[in-house]
């Protein structure tokens, strides 16, 4: 968790897009896309949206003009399958004519590492304002109960941060999700990071693995 957070910092850091399928996913059901009825009642239960639905979300994405210098992918790969087709997805397009191999960047995965008590209260903590300010009631409350500190407005829970689908949630991690990680873990451009720690101290021990990586590169 806090790979949100650490994304859009990533983003702003390196003036290049985050793309995260839970945000498009979530968009989809905002605007009751057909996709979006789809996925919801997988994602409120703490499941997965298929495999094809999601690549397909992702090619669209990626299809467009401002992932040229780069992106960061949130929350995408989550199964040992869609690790394997963002792999041929990539390599397919450095086989395109029109394409410049300097423009497909060699893939980084970054592991944020987080205790299973502290990612409980992260999600369950968790409470978001109309206007995406997010707030966690264990660790950094607003100042009313329930209400945004800069407008007022109430905040909500996701419906898939209650602890029940949480439980269910971590059951999916395991299952699917552990093995993308020991499919990168053996690649060498792989980042593990403890996730324990103050947001500002995450992106620091990032910013240096990616900075380490990029030095150990040019040698
Ligand atoms: P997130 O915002 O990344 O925590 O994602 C919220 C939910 O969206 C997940 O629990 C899944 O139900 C769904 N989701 C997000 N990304 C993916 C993905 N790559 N593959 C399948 N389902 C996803």
């Amino acid at each position: 968790m806090g790979k949100g957070t650490q994304a859009k910092l990533l983003m702003a850091e390196f003036g290049i897009p985050q793309i995260s399928t839970g945000d498009i996913l979530r968009a989809n059901i905002a605007g009751s896309t057909s996709l979006g009825v789809v996925a919801k009642s997988l994602m409120d239960q703490g499941q997965l949206v298929s495999d094809d639905l999601v690549n397909q979300m992702v090619a669209d994405r990626l299809a467009q003009p401002d992932t040229k210098r780069g992106y960061i992918l949130d929350g995408f790969p989550r199964t040992l399958n869609q690790a394997v087709w963002l792999d041929e997805h990539l390599a397919g397009k450095l086989k395109q004519s029109d394409c410049n191999p300097g423009e497909i960047l060699p893939v980084v995965a970054i592991h944020i590492v987080v205790d299973y008590d502290q990612l409980l209260h992260r999600i369950t903590g968790r409470r978001i304002s109309p206007t995406g300010r997010i707030y966690n009631t264990y660790s950094n409350p607003p100042a009313v109960a329930g209400k945004c500190d800069v407008d007022g407005s109430t905040l909500v829970q996701r419906p898939d941060d209650s602890e029940e689908v949480f439980a269910e949630r971590m059951k999916t991690f395991n299952s699917q999700t552990a093995p993308v990680i020991e499919h990168y873990r053996g690649r060498g451009r792989f980042v593990e990071v403890d996730g324990d720690q103050p947001v500002e101290k995450v992106t620091v021990a990032i910013n240096a693995a990616l900075h380490r990586l990029r030095q150990s590169a040019n040698h």
